[in-house]
């Protein structure tokens, strides 16, 4: 089975309208580099979705950073999956390692989110990784599995191939460290045997799983030529559009004309 790859920035709390507006406009001349045969999107704060719906290159979906699991309530400052849909919004991530450790999000909410943004029919990006800790005591390959099993409990098999999985160690966010591509794709290998034995192999087959962590334009083909990555999520070297269009055009194995 072949799977699409994906480019996915992250924007965290940058930009305002104004910025994000810019963003696309800059992007927009370069929409002959974001070559159909990958996907694209962009995950901007709340306050931007709106604009860039309408604005971003049509290749190019729009993601949000996080949800709340409920249909609605009393959750102040929350916002909801249906809310997200009816801004256009196709992709949403799920447990970034940002809100595990600053607002103490584990791996039960997580569970919960995403099987609300799946019943929604929107891709969930959940994100799993290691923290440095975890990694030095050698533990990366039990707290990924950790964290997939619980956070896909209530999910099908058949679900899978509408969810998207990014591997992102702790320790390379916004670091400029990186795992090697090989040491990337063995996590990533893993990840995937880990959904096989609880999902079955179809499901597994069909995942698409990324690497996240100081990819840039420079690096980003030595992760996504291995076998089991499937493209990238990417934080600070996605907030430029010059930056995201060379990030499309490397993955996609072309150079820019
Ligand atoms: C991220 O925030 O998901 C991320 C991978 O950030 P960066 O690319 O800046 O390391």
């Amino acid at each position: 089975m072949t799977r699409r790859k994906l480019l996915a920035g992250n924007w965290k709390m940058y930009k305002t309208v104004a910025e994000a507006r810019q963003f696309a406009e800059q992007l927009g001349r370069r929409s002959t580099d974001l070559a159909a045969v990958s996907d694209y999107a962009v995950c901007p704060p709340f306050t931007a979705l709106q604009t860039l719906r309408v604005i971003l290159p049509t290749a190019v979906a729009l993601g949000a950073q996080n949800v709340h699991p409920e249909a609605n309530g009393a959750y102040t400052g929350e916002i909801s999956v249906a809310m997200l849909a009816e801004l256009g919004v196709s992709y949403v991530i799920v447990g970034h390692s940002e809100r595990r450790a600053l607002f103490d999000e584990g791996d039960e909410f997580v569970a919960q989110k995403v099987a609300s943004v799946l019943q929604a029919g929107l891709i969930p990006i959940l994100c799993v990784g290691e923290n440095q800790a975890q990694r030095e005591r050698g533990q990366a390959f039990e707290v990924v599995a950790r964290q997939t099993q619980a956070a896909l409990a209530d999910v099908a098999g058949d679900a899978l191939a509408g969810l998207v999985i990014a591997y992102e160690p702790v320790w390379a966010i916004g670091s400029g460290h990186t795992p090697t591509p090989v040491d990337a794709q063995q996590v990533i290998s893993h990840i995937r045997s880990v959904v096989a034995d609880s999902k079955g192999a179809a499901g597994a087959v069909s995942v698409r799983i990324l690497y996240g962590g100081s990819v840039k334009p420079t690096n980003i083909d030595d992760f996504t030529h291995q076998p089991d990555i499937d493209g990238a999520l990417v934080g600070g070297a996605s907030l430029a559009a010059d930056s995201f269009a060379d990030m499309a055009l490397a993955m996609n194995g072309r150079v820019r004309g």
